[in-house]
Protein backbone atom coordinates (compact mmCIF):
# COMPACT_ATOMS: atom_id res chain seq x y z
CA UNK A 1 0.00 0.00 0.00
CA UNK A 2 1.36 3.37 -0.83
CA UNK A 3 1.76 6.51 1.35
CA UNK A 4 -0.52 9.10 -0.23
CA UNK A 5 -0.04 13.11 0.08
CA UNK A 6 -3.02 14.65 -1.11
CA UNK A 7 -2.44 18.51 -1.85
CA UNK A 8 -5.19 20.05 0.09
CA UNK A 9 -5.79 23.01 -2.90
CA UNK A 10 -5.70 19.96 -5.67
CA UNK A 11 -8.77 20.79 -8.10
CA UNK A 12 -11.68 23.25 -8.46
CA UNK A 13 -10.58 27.17 -7.67
CA UNK A 14 -13.52 29.17 -5.96
CA UNK A 15 -13.84 31.07 -9.21
CA UNK A 16 -14.40 27.45 -11.08
CA UNK A 17 -16.46 26.34 -8.95
CA UNK A 18 -18.63 28.72 -9.32
CA UNK A 19 -18.96 28.99 -12.97
CA UNK A 20 -19.70 24.78 -12.90
CA UNK A 21 -22.16 25.49 -10.09
CA UNK A 22 -23.75 28.37 -12.12
CA UNK A 23 -24.54 26.49 -14.98
CA UNK A 24 -26.04 23.28 -13.16
CA UNK A 25 -28.33 26.14 -11.34
CA UNK A 26 -29.19 26.99 -14.72
CA UNK A 27 -30.03 23.42 -16.93
CA UNK A 28 -32.89 23.29 -13.89
CA UNK A 29 -34.64 25.76 -16.32
CA UNK A 30 -37.24 25.27 -19.27
CA UNK A 31 -34.99 27.40 -21.83
CA UNK A 32 -31.94 26.95 -23.88
CA UNK A 33 -28.67 27.10 -22.25
CA UNK A 34 -24.92 27.77 -24.15
CA UNK A 35 -21.81 28.30 -22.57
CA UNK A 36 -19.14 30.65 -24.23
CA UNK A 37 -16.52 28.14 -24.90
CA UNK A 38 -16.53 25.40 -22.89
CA UNK A 39 -16.99 25.87 -18.92
CA UNK A 40 -14.33 24.49 -17.97
CA UNK A 41 -10.88 22.32 -19.58
CA UNK A 42 -12.18 19.19 -18.79
CA UNK A 43 -14.30 16.69 -21.62
CA UNK A 44 -16.01 14.98 -18.47
CA UNK A 45 -17.93 18.00 -16.95
CA UNK A 46 -18.21 18.93 -20.43
CA UNK A 47 -19.96 15.96 -21.87
CA UNK A 48 -22.32 15.61 -18.68
CA UNK A 49 -23.55 19.07 -19.39
CA UNK A 50 -24.17 18.73 -23.01
CA UNK A 51 -26.34 15.90 -22.04
CA UNK A 52 -28.71 18.04 -19.92
CA UNK A 53 -29.02 20.36 -22.76
CA UNK A 54 -26.25 22.84 -22.28
CA UNK A 55 -24.59 23.71 -25.70
CA UNK A 56 -21.22 24.72 -26.13
CA UNK A 57 -20.68 28.45 -28.57
CA UNK A 58 -17.47 29.63 -29.59
CA UNK A 59 -18.35 32.66 -31.19
CA UNK A 60 -21.37 35.53 -31.50
CA UNK A 61 -21.52 34.35 -35.29
CA UNK A 62 -22.68 30.86 -34.24
CA UNK A 63 -24.83 32.20 -31.60
CA UNK A 64 -26.76 34.02 -34.68
CA UNK A 65 -27.62 30.36 -35.86
CA UNK A 66 -29.31 29.28 -32.71
CA UNK A 67 -32.47 28.95 -30.78
CA UNK A 68 -32.97 32.20 -28.23
CA UNK A 69 -32.35 31.44 -24.60
CA UNK A 70 -29.26 32.06 -21.91
CA UNK A 71 -25.53 32.23 -22.33
CA UNK A 72 -23.14 31.48 -19.34
CA UNK A 73 -19.92 33.34 -19.63
CA UNK A 74 -17.48 31.47 -18.31
CA UNK A 75 -15.24 32.25 -15.17
CA UNK A 76 -12.10 33.30 -17.36
CA UNK A 77 -14.25 36.03 -18.63
CA UNK A 78 -14.57 37.75 -22.22
CA UNK A 79 -13.74 41.04 -24.09
CA UNK A 80 -16.67 43.90 -23.18
CA UNK A 81 -18.00 43.79 -27.35
CA UNK A 82 -18.88 40.32 -26.53
CA UNK A 83 -21.10 41.10 -23.41
CA UNK A 84 -22.50 43.79 -26.02
CA UNK A 85 -22.80 41.31 -29.20
CA UNK A 86 -24.87 38.68 -26.96
CA UNK A 87 -27.78 41.33 -25.63
CA UNK A 88 -27.80 42.56 -29.18
CA UNK A 89 -28.41 38.96 -30.78
CA UNK A 90 -31.50 39.00 -28.13
CA UNK A 91 -29.82 36.43 -25.82
CA UNK A 92 -29.84 36.68 -22.01
CA UNK A 93 -26.76 36.99 -20.07
CA UNK A 94 -25.54 35.00 -16.35
CA UNK A 95 -22.15 36.13 -16.03
CA UNK A 96 -20.31 33.54 -14.47
CA UNK A 97 -17.35 35.58 -14.86
CA UNK A 98 -14.44 35.08 -11.75
CA UNK A 99 -14.77 37.92 -9.51
CA UNK A 100 -11.19 38.51 -9.63
CA UNK A 101 -11.10 38.35 -13.18
CA UNK A 102 -13.82 40.82 -13.60
CA UNK A 103 -11.66 43.24 -11.20
CA UNK A 104 -8.88 42.90 -13.94
CA UNK A 105 -11.55 44.59 -16.65
CA UNK A 106 -12.61 47.17 -14.34
CA UNK A 107 -8.74 48.40 -13.46
CA UNK A 108 -7.64 48.20 -17.36
CA UNK A 109 -10.74 49.73 -18.29
CA UNK A 110 -10.54 52.75 -15.90
CA UNK A 111 -6.57 52.86 -16.71
CA UNK A 112 -6.88 52.83 -20.52
CA UNK A 113 -9.58 55.20 -19.91
CA UNK A 114 -6.92 57.44 -18.15
CA UNK A 115 -4.39 57.32 -20.98
CA UNK A 116 -2.24 54.71 -19.67
CA UNK A 117 -0.61 51.63 -21.95
CA UNK A 118 -1.62 48.49 -20.82
CA UNK A 119 0.52 45.93 -20.64
CA UNK A 120 -0.59 41.98 -19.43
CA UNK A 121 1.83 39.85 -18.36
CA UNK A 122 0.59 36.51 -19.90
CA UNK A 123 0.00 33.95 -23.22
CA UNK A 124 -1.88 36.36 -25.54
CA UNK A 125 -4.00 33.26 -27.01
CA UNK A 126 -5.32 32.17 -23.37
CA UNK A 127 -9.27 33.51 -23.23
CA UNK A 128 -8.75 34.92 -20.07
CA UNK A 129 -6.27 37.24 -21.66
CA UNK A 130 -7.95 38.46 -25.28
CA UNK A 131 -10.69 38.90 -22.72
CA UNK A 132 -8.71 41.46 -20.41
CA UNK A 133 -7.83 43.14 -23.78
CA UNK A 134 -10.94 43.32 -25.37
CA UNK A 135 -11.19 46.35 -21.98
CA UNK A 136 -8.36 47.86 -23.22
CA UNK A 137 -7.51 50.03 -26.09
CA UNK A 138 -6.21 47.78 -28.23
CA UNK A 139 -3.95 51.03 -29.84
CA UNK A 140 -2.35 51.18 -26.73
CA UNK A 141 -1.96 47.27 -25.08
CA UNK A 142 0.61 44.80 -25.43
CA UNK A 143 0.48 41.61 -24.01
CA UNK A 144 3.85 40.03 -22.89
CA UNK A 145 4.95 36.32 -22.26
CA UNK A 146 9.22 36.05 -22.48
CA UNK A 147 12.14 38.04 -21.76
CA UNK A 148 12.55 38.56 -25.13
CA UNK A 149 9.39 40.52 -25.46
CA UNK A 150 10.11 41.98 -22.42
CA UNK A 151 13.39 43.13 -23.81
CA UNK A 152 11.66 44.16 -27.41
CA UNK A 153 9.21 46.19 -25.31
CA UNK A 154 9.54 49.62 -26.59
CA UNK A 155 6.76 52.44 -26.51
CA UNK A 156 7.21 56.51 -25.98
CA UNK A 157 9.30 57.81 -23.76
CA UNK A 158 6.30 59.64 -20.99
CA UNK A 159 3.93 57.51 -21.67
CA UNK A 160 2.44 55.87 -18.17
CA UNK A 161 2.28 52.23 -18.16
CA UNK A 162 -0.10 49.88 -16.01
CA UNK A 163 0.74 45.79 -15.87
CA UNK A 164 -1.38 43.62 -14.66
CA UNK A 165 -1.11 39.85 -15.20
CA UNK A 166 -2.79 36.48 -16.45
CA UNK A 167 -4.43 35.34 -12.91
CA UNK A 168 -2.95 31.52 -13.28
CA UNK A 169 0.72 32.74 -14.76
CA UNK A 170 3.95 32.28 -12.91
CA UNK A 171 4.33 34.35 -10.04
CA UNK A 172 8.12 33.91 -10.32
CA UNK A 173 8.33 34.82 -14.09
CA UNK A 174 5.81 37.95 -13.49
CA UNK A 175 8.45 39.43 -11.20
CA UNK A 176 10.83 38.71 -13.63
CA UNK A 177 9.23 40.26 -16.58
CA UNK A 178 8.27 43.47 -14.61
CA UNK A 179 11.68 44.10 -13.42
CA UNK A 180 13.06 43.90 -17.41
CA UNK A 181 9.88 46.90 -18.49
CA UNK A 182 10.70 48.68 -14.67
CA UNK A 183 14.76 48.65 -16.20
CA UNK A 184 14.09 50.84 -19.01
CA UNK A 185 12.62 53.44 -16.89
CA UNK A 186 9.22 54.08 -17.33
CA UNK A 187 6.53 55.29 -14.96
CA UNK A 188 5.06 51.98 -14.37
CA UNK A 189 1.75 50.98 -12.20
CA UNK A 190 2.11 47.43 -11.46
CA UNK A 191 -0.85 45.67 -10.35
CA UNK A 192 -0.43 41.69 -9.58
CA UNK A 193 -2.84 39.78 -10.24
CA UNK A 194 -1.57 36.53 -10.25
CA UNK A 195 -4.62 34.77 -8.05
CA UNK A 196 -4.21 33.51 -4.64
CA UNK A 197 -5.73 30.59 -5.75
CA UNK A 198 -2.77 29.76 -8.15
CA UNK A 199 0.08 30.73 -5.76
CA UNK A 200 -1.21 28.17 -3.12
CA UNK A 201 -1.91 25.07 -5.26
CA UNK A 202 1.74 25.74 -7.19
CA UNK A 203 3.07 26.48 -3.15
CA UNK A 204 1.71 23.40 -2.06
CA UNK A 205 2.78 21.10 -5.45
CA UNK A 206 6.40 22.08 -4.82
CA UNK A 207 6.45 20.94 -1.13
CA UNK A 208 5.05 17.99 -2.04
CA UNK A 209 7.09 17.32 -5.29
CA UNK A 210 10.18 18.06 -2.65
CA UNK A 211 9.24 15.51 -0.68
CA UNK A 212 7.87 12.23 -2.30
CA UNK A 213 9.19 9.70 -4.79
CA UNK A 214 6.58 10.06 -7.60
CA UNK A 215 4.20 12.85 -8.31
CA UNK A 216 1.11 13.29 -9.70
CA UNK A 217 -0.34 16.15 -11.59
CA UNK A 218 -4.25 15.67 -12.86
CA UNK A 219 -6.07 17.51 -15.15
CA UNK A 220 -6.91 18.45 -19.18
CA UNK A 221 -4.20 18.83 -21.39
CA UNK A 222 -5.35 21.92 -22.24
CA UNK A 223 -5.35 23.51 -18.95
CA UNK A 224 -2.37 26.16 -18.74
CA UNK A 225 -2.52 26.10 -14.49
CA UNK A 226 -1.67 22.36 -14.86
CA UNK A 227 0.73 22.59 -17.35
CA UNK A 228 2.30 25.01 -14.91
CA UNK A 229 1.91 22.71 -12.10
CA UNK A 230 3.35 20.24 -13.74
CA UNK A 231 6.33 22.16 -14.96
CA UNK A 232 6.69 22.72 -11.34
CA UNK A 233 6.59 19.39 -9.95
CA UNK A 234 8.68 18.17 -12.39
CA UNK A 235 11.41 20.33 -11.40
CA UNK A 236 11.52 18.96 -8.01
CA UNK A 237 10.88 15.31 -8.48
CA UNK A 238 11.76 13.87 -11.80
CA UNK A 239 9.03 11.20 -11.62
CA UNK A 240 6.60 13.45 -12.05
CA UNK A 241 3.27 12.43 -14.52
CA UNK A 242 0.55 14.07 -15.77
CA UNK A 243 -2.61 12.27 -16.45
CA UNK A 244 -5.89 12.99 -17.02
CA UNK A 245 -7.87 10.42 -15.22
CA UNK A 246 -6.29 7.48 -13.47
CA UNK A 247 -6.44 5.31 -16.48
CA UNK A 248 -3.31 7.08 -17.73
CA UNK A 249 -1.61 5.82 -14.98
CA UNK A 250 1.23 2.54 -15.88
CA UNK A 251 1.54 0.47 -12.72
CA UNK A 252 5.01 -0.46 -13.59
CA UNK A 253 6.22 3.31 -13.35
CA UNK A 254 4.99 3.11 -9.21
CA UNK A 255 6.73 -0.27 -8.68
CA UNK A 256 9.81 0.89 -6.60
CA UNK A 257 7.81 3.70 -4.99
CA UNK A 258 6.96 3.99 -1.72
CA UNK A 259 5.66 8.07 -1.06
CA UNK A 260 3.34 9.63 -3.83
CA UNK A 261 2.23 13.16 -4.21
CA UNK A 262 -1.48 14.07 -5.94
CA UNK A 263 -2.15 17.55 -6.86
CA UNK A 264 -4.73 18.69 -9.68
CA UNK A 265 -5.50 21.67 -11.64
CA UNK A 266 -7.65 24.14 -10.96
CA UNK A 267 -10.45 22.55 -14.11
CA UNK A 268 -10.14 19.15 -12.02
CA UNK A 269 -13.43 17.58 -10.21
CA UNK A 270 -13.65 16.38 -7.63
CA UNK A 271 -14.38 12.96 -8.37
CA UNK A 272 -11.64 12.21 -10.55
CA UNK A 273 -9.15 13.47 -7.48
CA UNK A 274 -10.57 10.53 -5.63
CA UNK A 275 -10.56 8.00 -8.03
CA UNK A 276 -6.79 8.51 -8.94
CA UNK A 277 -6.40 8.61 -5.32
CA UNK A 278 -8.52 5.16 -4.12
CA UNK A 279 -6.72 3.20 -6.89
CA UNK A 280 -3.19 4.54 -6.20
CA UNK A 281 -3.39 3.67 -2.61
CA UNK A 282 -4.93 0.39 -2.90
CA UNK A 283 -4.11 -1.10 -5.75
CA UNK A 284 -0.74 0.32 -6.78
S1 LIG B 1 -7.74 30.74 -10.61
FE1 LIG B 1 -8.41 32.42 -9.30
S2 LIG B 1 -8.95 34.01 -10.76
FE2 LIG B 1 -8.91 32.15 -11.91
S3 LIG B 1 -10.99 31.40 -11.83
FE3 LIG B 1 -9.90 30.47 -10.12
S4 LIG B 1 -10.32 31.78 -8.36
FE4 LIG B 1 -10.78 32.93 -10.22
Amino acid sequence: MKNVILAKSAGFCFGVKRAVDTVYEQTGKNEKIYTFGPIIHNEAVVEDLEKRGVTVVHSTDELKTKEKGTVIIRSHGVEKAIYEEIEKLGFSIVDATCPFVLKIHKYVEKYSKLGYYIVIIGNEKHPEVLGIKGWCNPEETSVIETKEEARNFNISEGKKICIVSQTTFNNNKFKELVEIIQKKGYNINVLNTICNATEERQKEAKEIAARVDAMIVIGGRNSSNTQKLFEICKNECENTYYIQTYKDLVRSEFKSVDNVGITAGASTPNNIIEEVQTNVRNEF
